[in-house]
């Protein structure tokens, strides 16, 4: 898909107009209640608070199942979650399955790859496409009917927290606690989609585009290490390494420690240390090996020429052919440089064996 023609399908629709309102209205509520120290920690502390029931709850639980709760934790997580106006819970969850499903590949709904930063920033939830929600893909969470309450009426937790900050706090609470949280909010998630495919260090080799990066994960407490994520879902936790901050899994820990959360898991080691450096290490020892083995292999076929007996040349002619399947079932150029060489032994081998060339 182009990128021109993805943009041209964008129609006005509630969602988008609520997204664009709410960019507008946040410094025009937050300019009219003025500057304090206090209404930017506000925003700062609701921004972390509402940051970990996306990454905690939206993405860790709901998308990942990394960890189990009760019926009634799950509940809150999904209702915090949803106070961050990113859509209900069964919605996220399925189009992020499908991100995992096809990461970077078409059916991916948010590829910078495939269709621009912009679009897999933000573009991708304003297109009708991602209206509706595949029920099929989040089954497991959509057979609780207060799950699905949540799911029908999404906007209810968001507009409870603006009614609340606003109540407590005025203008202050309702343009920084609300308005400049929430849309620094949305930025600050999406770079998960957007830029954590674009910036950052690959450490393992997956299929997509993910990486790591350090500074992503500080504004969205351990989901910048995107790379590893992809490597190894099932992991509650995303920094693997001790200068891999991932906030969201101590704060599970702590979770699991009062019995609220149980399950909360990181990768087996076998799956931390299968980075690209050490494959290609291992792929480099392989290489060398067969390599060896292709040259006393040609030494052995130059001695069995002239009086070798057919036991010895059908010998040689195995383990030529063995050598040969070993080098090209690991798809390496250099070695598929070397199965050549190996493959003009199998016919030297194979030619003796019909007994078509002198000398055997
Ligand atoms: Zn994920
Ligand atoms: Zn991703």
């Amino acid at each position: 898909m182009s990128t021109s023609s993805i943009w041209s399908r964008f129609r006005p629709r509630p969602r988008n107009t609520l997204f664009l309102g709410i960019h507008i209205a946040a410094p025009i509520v937050a300019w009219m209640a003025g500057f304090s120290w206090f209404g930017v920690l506000l925003a700062l502390v609701v921004y972390y608070v509402r940051v970990f029931g996306i990454t905690a709850g939206y993405h860790r639980y709901f998308s990942h199942r990394s960890y189990k709760m009760g019926r009634v934790t799950q509940f809150l997580m999904a209702f915090l979650a949803q106070t961050a106006c990113q859509g209900g819970v069964l919605w996220w969850a399925a189009h992020h399955r499908q991100h995992h499903r096809y990461s970077d590949l078409p059916g991916d709904v948010h590829s910078p790859k495939l269709d621009g930063f912009w679009y897999a920033h933000m573009g991708w939830m304003l297109v009708e496409e991602t209206d509706t929600t595949d029920i099929e893909r989040v089954k497991d969470f959509a057979k609780f009917p207060e799950i699905l309450w949540l799911e029908k009426y999404a906007i209810v937790p968001p507009l409870l927290l603006a009614i609340a900050l606003y109540a407590t706090w005025g203008l202050t609470g309702l343009g920084w606690g609300f308005g400049v949280s929430t849309v620094a909010l949305w930025h600050g998630t999406f770079c998960v989609n957007s830029l954590a495919h674009v910036m950052g260090r690959r450490v393992y080799e997956t299929t997509d585009t993910s990486r790591n990066s350090a500074l992503i994960s500080t504004f969205t407490m351990g989901e910048g290490w995107h790379n590893n994520h992809h490597h190894y879902q099932r992991s509650a936790a995303q920094g693997w390494r001790w200068y891999e901050f991932d906030p969201t899994y101590w704060i599970l820990k702590v979770m699991q420690f009062v019995g609220l959360a149980s399950g909360v898991s990181r990768p087996p080691r076998h799956v931390i240390e299968n980075t690209i450096a050490r494959v290609s290490e291992r792929a480099k020892e392989l290489r060398e090996g067969l390599a060896q083995r292709a040259e006393s292999l040609a030494a052995a076929v130059q001695s069995a020429r002239g009086s070798a007996p057919e036991e010895r040349v059908r010998q040689l002619l195995q383990s030529a052919e063995e050598l040969r399947t070993e080098m090209l079932a690991l798809r390496d150029e250099k070695l598929a440089h070397m199965a050549e060489r190996v493959d003009a032994l199998v016919h030297e081998l194979e030619a003796r064996m019909l007994g078509e060339t002198s000398g055997v």
